[in-house]
């Protein structure tokens, strides 16, 4: 009788266990961490948009109009982080990249040249 009953306790106390880590792997999965809040849209100004690029009259002021103008979300000053050539409905745009030196709040900006 004694034996039976270590037996039993031994699977009582097994199917705990199991039950135990079962819940805690459940509990793992089921609170994943929460995703960084997102960033708010921001409007789509001329500039900002693909299809509203800025106009300039030479690629040589593209940097410098970028540098010039305020990070969007803070208004503090930005960097240029990268300056591409992308085709785009069979034009050429300048696709800026900049960088807020505050934050580090990234935006895309987009130019024409124009009036070569
Ligand atoms: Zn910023």
């Amino acid at each position: 009788m004694i034996a039976v009953t270590g037996r039993l306790l031994m699977v009582v106390l097994a199917v705990a266990l199991i039950v135990l880590l079962f819940r805690m792997l459940i509990g793992k999965s089921r609170s994943p961490r929460p995703p960084p809040e997102p960033l708010p849209e921001l409007p789509e100004e001329l500039g900002y948009v693909l299809a509203n690029p800025f106009e300039v009259t030479s690629p040589a002021v593209v940097e410098a109009r970028a540098k010039r103008l305020p990070c969007r979300r803070c208004d503090g000053s930005v960097r240029v982080e990268d300056h591409q050539i992308e085709k785009v409905a069979d034009e050429l745009l300048r696709v800026v990249t900049t960088r807020c030196k505050q934050f580090g709040h990234e935006d895309r900006m987009y130019f024409r040249i124009s009036g070569v």
